[in-house]
């Protein structure tokens, strides 16, 4: 019997647990919150990331941990890595939760990124401004996801108010000023590497974001078949470079034909969901796979996939059940402003009949803003 560690019981937790149910596999969540949604399928330790006893108690249940959740703390992870495997191993977890140090990275291993500075106080936000020029981003180098602790400074007249937002964070989570890239699009490669080395990629998924979230998501992301090369040696070189073992996320945004490295998501990817079914195995499953180094599977796709996410509450769910292609995903959360509840995933053989469906759910949940882009790519 093998008993998986999860760092975070939220719905990548549960999505995993789900998942290895049929590897026979047992399930220990760790979370500060004692109604994670995970904690529906397996049993759950409430605590906090830094207690010593919470994190003694989950080690010794345990046979391998690993995350939902990046914004665990390095020390934390390493106390672990310690007394049990860890996966992906603690570096490299430190690593994606420093925007400077990941964007560092990325330049150093040659994956081009948008300009960036190191803001540690309010003269250096004026001399990083300047250097970059506007418009421009500040952002907590730490603690930040889904567009939270960013400042978009448009002109340098906003620089002021960006300060004010942002400023006391300078000596705590640490900022940097990133230049504002005028994406076309933004991509994902979603791919995982085994304990053996093995590496593999899903296919390149176009993303589209709603105030910094997620909102929709295409696979395969319509881009000619050298970009996508570029985007899986990016992902691979970064694997290699930070040993990794399981799945992540490697965030582009694509301009004039070229790639920029914007974030690496140390763990399953909301990005991934279609996989569940638009893949013969899903980010789940082998993220799985790789931390218990097992054979990976095969992340080739079967036809086309968009997935949907429900921020804040669930739509109801009879439009996307009565799809050929239609599958439903409800978090078991309760609802609130922001928040991921669920999310719907629509596969179809061709990109016209994912269209038509896409249409279609979205007039019925009147989510007809949603699914717009996706549909006017597909029609592409
Ligand atoms: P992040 O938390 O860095 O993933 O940012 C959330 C979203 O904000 C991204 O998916 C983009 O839509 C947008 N964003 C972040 N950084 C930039 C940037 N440098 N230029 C343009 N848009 C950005």
């Amino acid at each position: 019997m093998t008993t998986v560690g999860i760092l975070g019981g939220g719905q990548l937790a549960r999505m995993l647990a789900l998942s290895g149910a049929p590897l026979g596999l047992r399930f220990r969540i760790l979370d500060t919150v004692a109604d994670a949604c995970a904690g529906q399928f397996a049993p759950l330790i409430v605590g906090d990331y830094r207690d010593e006893s919470a994190l003694a108690e989950f080690a010794s249940q345990v046979d391998v941990a690993t995350f939902d959740f990046e914004n665990v703390p390095a020390e934390s992870a390493q106390w672990l890595s310690a007394r049990i495997p860890v996966f992906p191993n603690p570096r490299a977890l430190g690593i994606a939760q420093d925007r400077l140090a990941e964007k560092t990275l990325f330049r150093g291993l040659g994956i081009p990124v948008p300009d960036f500075a190191d803001v540690a106080d309010r003269a250096g936000l004026d001399a990083a401004v300047a250097a970059i020029g506007t418009p421009c981003i500040l952002k907590t180098r730490r603690l930040g996801y889904d567009g939270k602790g960013q400042f978009r400074i448009k002109s340098p007249g906003d620089v002021e108010a960006a300060w004010d937002a942002l400023g006391a964070q300078a000596a705590t989570v640490g900022l940097i000023l990133e230049a504002f890239v005028p994406f076309e699009r933004e991509l994902s490669v979603v791919a995982v590497r085994g304990r053996d080395g093995e590496f593999r990629a899903w296919p390149l998924t176009e993303n589209w974001h709603v105030d910094g979230v997620l909102s929709a998501s295409l696979a395969p992301a319509r881009v000619d078949a050298g970009m996508a090369e570029r985007a899986y040696a990016h992902a691979r070189a970064l694997a290699e470079a930070l040993d990794y073992v399981g799945v992540f996320a490697l965030e582009l945004f694509c301009r004039d034909g070229m790639l920029l490295a914007n974030e690496l998501a140390p763990r399953v990817h909301n990005s991934g969901h279609w996989t569940i079914e638009g893949s013969e195995t899903s980010q789940f499953q082998n993220h799985l796979r790789a931390v218990l180094g097992l054979s990976l599977g095969d992340t080739r796709m079967v036809g086309h996939a968009c997935m949907l996410n429900w921020i804040g509450t669930m739509p109801e769910a009879s439009g996307v059940l009565r799809e050929p292609g239609g599958h439903w995903h409800d978090y078991g959360k309760e609802p609130r402003a922001g928040r991921k509840v669920g999310h719907a995933t629509l596969r179809a053989d061709t990109p016209a009949e994912l269209a038509e469906a896409l249409t279609r759910v979205g007039a019925t949940l009147g989510r007809e803003a949603q699914v717009a882009p996706v549909v006017a790519v597909l029609a592409t």
